[in-house]
């Protein structure tokens, strides 16, 4: 069980994640904050890597796919995951595609969070108050935005086109409760089918098996 969670900044992706990871009971997976935590080793990977997120740019795809794959392969993954902030560009989809092919998981369900930019600037100025994160300063959002418009937002495209039956889209600029009971709509919806599925190959299998010309039909 992959989930990917997929939206600008301030669209709530870490609320969401947090939320549907516990209910699943699953890893959530913050790229953001595992980066966020490695700051405090205070080598010169800590101090160069505090430089480009503190501008609001992104830290290199060779540094984020080693990350994540370090993270993938501990044994709580497992089961299953949940992402948020990864992947962000074209090359870190690419190498999450081929590394989940790799082992035999597949995506179950990509939720996009569509937020307006009035609304992901207010929370983000609200973030900044409670955790004053110095990449949600307000020169800093506008470039995180527009990070997000030119690198990000084009894996939509591919996304709706390989995973168009997975791919959702929940309206973000609601509250937590709402985003999450759409959430877990989405994911309900999507159980009953594959549920549905499993149960129909079964009865094709055993009806085969009790009248075997069956399979010709
Ligand atoms: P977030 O907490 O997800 O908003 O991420 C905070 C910052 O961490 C971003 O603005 C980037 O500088 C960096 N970051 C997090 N995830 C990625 C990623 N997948 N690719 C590149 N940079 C990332």
């Amino acid at each position: 069980m992959i989930f990917i969670l997929f939206g600008p900044p301030g669209a709530g992706k870490g609320t969401q994640a947090t939320l549907l990871a516990n209910k699943l009971n699953i890893p959530h997976l913050s790229t953001g904050d595992i980066l966020r935590n490695k700051l405090s080793d205070k080598d010169d990977l800590s101090i160069e890597l505090k430089k480009i997120m503190d501008s609001g740019n992104l830290v290199s795809d060779d540094i984020l796919n080693r990350i994540i794959i370090n993270r993938l392969k501990l044994s709580d993954c497992k089961k299953g995951f949940v992402l948020d902030g990864y992947p962000r560009t074209l090359n870190q989809k690419d190498f999450l595609v081929h590394f989940i092919d790799s082992i035999n998981l597949s995506i179950k369900s990509i939720i996009e969070l569509f937020v307006s930019e009035e609304i992901i600037i207010q929370r983000i100025q609200s973030r900044l108050k409670k955790e004053n994160r110095d990449d949600d300063k307000n020169d800093i959002i506008k470039t995180r935005i527009e990070k997000y418009n030119k690198e990000t937002r084009p894996l939509s495209d591919y996304f709706l086109e390989h995973y168009s039956d997975n791919y959702c889209k929940v309206n973000g600029n609601q509250d937590i409760e709402k985003i999450h009971n759409d959430i877990i709509k989405i994911i309900q919806k999507w159980l009953f089918s594959v549920i549905i599925l499993c149960f129909l190959a079964w009865l094709i299998y055993l009806l085969s098996c009790i009248h075997p010309p069956f399979i010709l039909i």
